[in-house]
């Protein structure tokens, strides 16, 4: 097979006036990734704010219109216990996040681009239908997600690699036949959903890997195969969203789920692979968590390694000190689970 080049775009949003005091979800998670955005080789899409229309594919009249009033009037806030909090700016910053993330995804549709990556914050994944919460304002992913069946696909996939369940994602998707979503996610951790029987009216849909902490690189390798490409094979994606957060990574201050930035390489390369075998090259990263700039830049790194096409392994040179935990019994069981 040919190693085919591929046009990728990215879209940069790091909403410098969503900011809170001490609070890891900060512009400066951004900081080691900014100087390099240059040396990737992609193009930079303008970033255009979401119309209230879009959002209101995913989220309730009242979550937006509420939302607006409480940055525009009563910032800076704490919304809830994550903590969530909002400033001034947050209404119109979580608008350019999801709009720069629809700017992506409506791009590769287009045949514009090949593929592309979302790097937004605020991030999304934690944002239901109804509530915003766990660093989260509007969920880019699901909006995206909502709106390119709008375009006229039938069946979209978002892949959550985040060390954290996207509870907002599932929410969205959970009676929507025509969206499936796929969650690795570290146990016991916020926000405490994602246990791999959530949703038994909806198996091969909605699937989630609850992992110990330290999974590690050898138990994504593992999952990439006997679970995701498995799910793929039987919905039958014609896109692939990611939400990919960088707090997966061994190293960040709030979880720990043991991936190394070659870890990161693996999952994104195979799930590029994926979107080649079944949804025609369709594939948008965007950016959720990941809370050590050093881990979103090398994160950031891998995952444009992986849009290019590039099969070299991405290494940092950042191997997970910790031994990895047995996962042969839970995958056994989620596999079970789904009938994979
Ligand atoms: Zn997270």
């Amino acid at each position: 097979m040919y190693n085919i080049p591929m046009t990728t775009a990215y879209t940069f949003v790091p909403s410098p006036g969503h900011e809170y005091p001490d609070h890891p979800e900060r512009p400066g998670r951004l900081d080691e990734l900014t100087p390099k955005l240059d040396s990737f080789s992609a193009t930079r899409l303008e970033s255009v704010p979401a119309k209230q229309e879009d959002i209101a594919r995913v989220h309730l009249p009242r979550l937006i219109s509420g939302l607006e009033r409480v940055c525009r009037e009563q910032a800076p806030g704490i919304i809830d216990y994550a903590p969530t909090y909002v400033a001034p700016t947050s209404y119109d910053d979580a608008l350019l996040a999801a709009g720069a993330t629809l700017v992506c995804a409506r791009a590769v549709l287009n045949g514009e681009i090949d593929n592309a990556f979302a790097i937004v914050r605020p991030p999304g994944h934690h944002a239901e239908p109804d509530k915003a919460m766990g660093f989260c304002l509007f969920n880019n992913v699901a909006v995206a997600a909502r709106d390119a069946l709008a375009q006229g696909m039938e069946r979209v996939l978002v892949v959550d690699y985040d060390a954290h369940h996207g509870n907002g994602t599932q929410a969205a998707f959970l009676n929507d036949e025509r969206l499936a979503y796929l969650s690795t996610h570290q146990w016991g951790i916020y926000p405490g959903t994602g246990w791999f029987e959530d949703a038994p009216h909806a198996r091969k849909r909605i699937v989630n890997v609850p992992l110990p902490a330290y999974a590690g690189d050898q138990a994504f390798a593992r999952i990439t195969d006997e679970i995701i490409q498995p799910m793929v094979e039987a919905f039958r994606p014609e896109m692939i969203l990611v939400s990919a957060g960088f707090d997966a990574h061994w190293n960040d201050p709030i979880t720990a789920l043991g991936l190394s930035s070659a870890g990161f390489f693996q999952i994104s390369k195979r799930l590029v692979e994926l979107a080649a075998e079944h949804c025609g090259g369709k594939i948008v990263f965007v950016l959720e968590g990941g809370y050590q700039p050093v881990n979103v830049a090398n994160g950031a790194g891998a995952v444009f390694s992986a849009l290019a096409g590039k099969t070299q392994e991405f290494d940092a040179g950042d191997p997970s000190p910790r031994g990895e935990p047995e996962v042969d019994s839970r995958l056994e069981e989620v596999r079970r689970w789904h009938g994979f």
